[in-house]
Formats: C-alpha cells, structure tokens, sequence
C-alpha cells in the first residue's frame, strides 16, 4: 500500500488518477497536483467522492515539491507535468528520498532537445538517496523498450535491428490539432530526424525519409521518421544491435498545416515582440489550439504501436513484430480520455506499481529495457494494453 503523488493534471494526469483510484489496492492515497487546481478539480469530480485528494504545486520549484512530498507523506512520485520539469522534480525526490517516476525526458523549455544525459546525470545521488529513478515509463518511450526488452529475453540471442512504429489513426474531426500537449508535440515533430546505424546517429531532414507499413487493425499508413528519445538508451542496452529506427504516421492535413504554421514562424519558441509584449510563437499557438484533454469525446479510431526486431535466435534468422492496438472511444468510455493520454498514462501506472510492489527495484537512475519485461507485460494485458506478437517472414 502506498501513497502516491501525480504532478501535473492534463491529458496524462486524468489517465494516471483514474487508473490509480482503479488500482486502490496498491496506491491507498492518491494526490493529484498541478499548477492550476481546477485542472485537478475537474478531474476530481469525475471520480467517487474521496477517491483522491488535490493540491497546487509549481513543480519548476524544487522546494515547492520538497514541501509538497513531505506535507501529504508521498511513497512515490508520478511526473506528468511537461518534460522542463523533470529535473526539480528529480531534485525534489532526491532530497526526500522518495521514489521518482516520468514519462518523457528533460527538455530545456529554451531548447528543443530530447536527451537524457541531465537525467542520467543523478544516477549517484539517486542511489547515495537510495532510491529508484524510472525513466520514460509511457507507451514510447516506455511500452516500446518493455517490448525490446521481452524480445530480447524471449526470442533472440542478438537483436540486428529494431524499427518502433507509432500509428496513430484517430480523427478528433478539427482541420489541425495534437493529441498531446501541442508545444512537445510541435517541437518533437518540426525537428531534424535521426536514427542510428553501426554505432553512429544519422541526421536527416524533417520528415525525409517515409515508408508506408500495414498497421494491423489500422491499414497502410505513411510513416515518417523521426528522433524518438527512447533510441539513447536502447542502444545502450540492446545486445548486438546495429540499427534502431523510430516511424510515426501522419496524414496530409496535419503535415500540411505543421509546415504551413513552421514558414510563418508560429513554431518558434523564442520570444518576439508583439505590440510592446513579449511573446512566444508557440505558446501563443498553443493558445489557440484546442486543448487536447477536449479531443477525447470527439476522437474515433485506433492507435496501433509497437516494434518490429529482426536478428538471431540459435543461429537462425529471427523477425517478430509486436504490438498493442487501443481504440480511443473505449478509452474515452473508461476514462474519459483519448488514446494517445491512455497509453501514456496506463504504463505510468503500471511502473509505478511494480516499483511500490518491489517488482521493479533497484537504486539509481533506470530506463525500462534495464528492468525485468515480463511482469510489465503481464501488467499491460490486465490494466487495458493487451499486446499481440507475430512472426514475420525475414
Ligand atoms: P498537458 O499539457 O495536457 O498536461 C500537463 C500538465 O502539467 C498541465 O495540467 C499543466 O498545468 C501541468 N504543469 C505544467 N507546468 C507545471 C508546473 N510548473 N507545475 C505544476 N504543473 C505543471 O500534457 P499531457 O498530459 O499531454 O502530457 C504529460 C506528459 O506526458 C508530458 O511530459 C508529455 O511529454 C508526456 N507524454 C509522454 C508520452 C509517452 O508515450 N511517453 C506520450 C504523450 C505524452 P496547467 O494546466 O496549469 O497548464
């Protein structure tokens, strides 16, 4: 039994309080915190009366959080706020020495970089603290390295190589919008792409390189590369690997509007003078964009993500795909979310279980493929994620 603290009550944090309050047999107290208490409120009351309980917090201050953790007794963090956060609340776990997990790695809100080097970087106090850091513990990041580290465990010797493929099919009706927050999601999107091959990173212009793969359940659909973070540590911890690739699909409206807003300037994130005002390019569009927590009654289709390994089992030529596919109305019917917060918030959860269960332990800073892949599955098949493995023909 545990007390849990959620920060950050957007599309993820609703996700992340409802299937805590499901899973009240583990998390006995829940807290959910944000910046602005009516996010929480709202969530609140979609919930049976006392299931948890609501605080403001800004957590870009590390001794807002310290006196937040202390004040409600927290056995475990739960980051769901924006990635510029990760390191106060990191900060803030190492100095009570509680348990810390996110779902996406540190940003600089000045600088659109993906990279865990800061994170990584508190493995020693992490373990001086005695405490365990889970890091990524989303769909992807986060299901993706769970499913490299079970095909790893389970089918090969040694894994040549892994392509991740992220299908989102879902139509919320609107010309233009994102599934998660609008400014992480526009920077991810706009940046160059990059994969790695034979111990090298490979840079290539947004969106240079498309495939079109059949998404079971979904269809053909054009997939673009991009940089996706979970490739810094899966290179790290894939035995053999000699390329790891990230594809995510994207329909023409969305890439239409995207390269249409990226020429007149509406994605930049530094600040530009307006009128005698200081303001951002991209938050002032995230103003204007419809929140993504209001996509969830009108979002209908399926997301379908997963990873496609090829290599050597016995000596023998090895290729499995395997993959989870989630259909944002019964996403919505459940938690009143769509799909996109649903399969980032569900594995959350289910890291946060199997730490407060002692399944996943360990002190220090960890990615997900470092942990055993077996009881994460088993946990996805009983929180709402059953996932399907297929062997293809190499
Ligand atoms: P939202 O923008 O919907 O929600 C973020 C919440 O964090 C908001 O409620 C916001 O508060 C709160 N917040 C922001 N800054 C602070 C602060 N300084 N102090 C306290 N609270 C703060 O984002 P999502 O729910 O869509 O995403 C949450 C996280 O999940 C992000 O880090 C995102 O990158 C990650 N993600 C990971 C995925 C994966 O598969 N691994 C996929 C999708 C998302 P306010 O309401 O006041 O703005």
């Amino acid at each position: 039994m545990a007390t849990v603290l959620i920060i950050g009550a957007g599309g993820v944090g609703r996700v992340v309080a409802h299937k805590c309050v499901m899973n009240n047999t583990t998390f006995d107290r829940i807290i959910l915190a944000s910046r602005t208490l009516k996010r929480c409120e709202e969530i609140q009351s979609e919930l049976p009366d006392g299931a948890i309980e609501i605080a403001t917090v800004d957590a870009d201050n590390t001794a807002e959080v310290i006196d937040l953790i202390e004040r409600v007794g927290a056995n475990i963090v739960i980051n769901v706020a924006l990635p510029y956060q990760d390191l106060t609340i990191m900060d803030a776990c190492i100095a009570t020495k509680t348990p810390y997990l996110d779902t996406a790695n540190y940003e600089h809100p000045d600088e659109a970089m993906f990279e865990y080097k800061e994170q990584w970087a508190r493995d020693e106090a992490f373990k001086d603290a005695g405490i365990m850091g889970l890091l990524g513990s989303g769909f992807d990041p986060g299901a993706t390295n769970v499913f490299c580290a079970y095909a790893q465990k389970h089918f090969f010797d040694e894994i040549h190589t892994i392509d991740i493929l992220d299908c989102n099919a879902g139509d919320h009706g609107y010309a233009f919008a994102t599934n998660f927050n609008p400014e992480i999601n526009l920077r991810e999107v706009s940046a160059k792409g990059r994969y790695w091959e034979n111990g090298e990173w490979i840079e290539t212009e947004p969106m240079e390189i498309m495939q079109v793969w059949d998404y079971p359940e979904v269809g053909p659909k054009d997939s673009y590369l991009l940089y996706h973070e979970e490739m810094e540590s899966l290179v790290k911890h894939i035995k053999g690997l000699k390329r790891i690739r990230f594809f995510m699909t994207f329909g023409q409206s969305y890439l239409t509007h995207m390269k249409c807003l990226e020429n007149v300037g509406m994605l930049g994130i530094k600040e530009v003078e307006h009128k005698g005002m200081k303001i951002v390019p991209m938050e002032f569009l995230k103003t204007l964009l419809p929140d993504p927590a209001s996509l969830g009654p009108r979002t209908k289709g399926k997301t379908n993500i997963g990873i496609v390994a090829e290599g050597l089992k016995d000596g023998q030529k090895q290729k499995i795909y395997i993959y989870q596919v989630k259909d944002h109305e019964a996403c919505y019917a459940e938690v009143k979310s769509q799909g996109v917060s649903y399969t980032t918030g569900v594995p959350a959860v289910i890291g946060a279980k199997l730490m407060v269960e002692g399944k996943w332990s360990g002190t220090g800073v960890f990615n997900m493929e470092q942990m055993d892949p077996d009881f994460f599955m088993e946990e996805m098949n009983a929180q709402g994620l059953p996932w399907n493995i297929v062997e293809l023909e190499c």
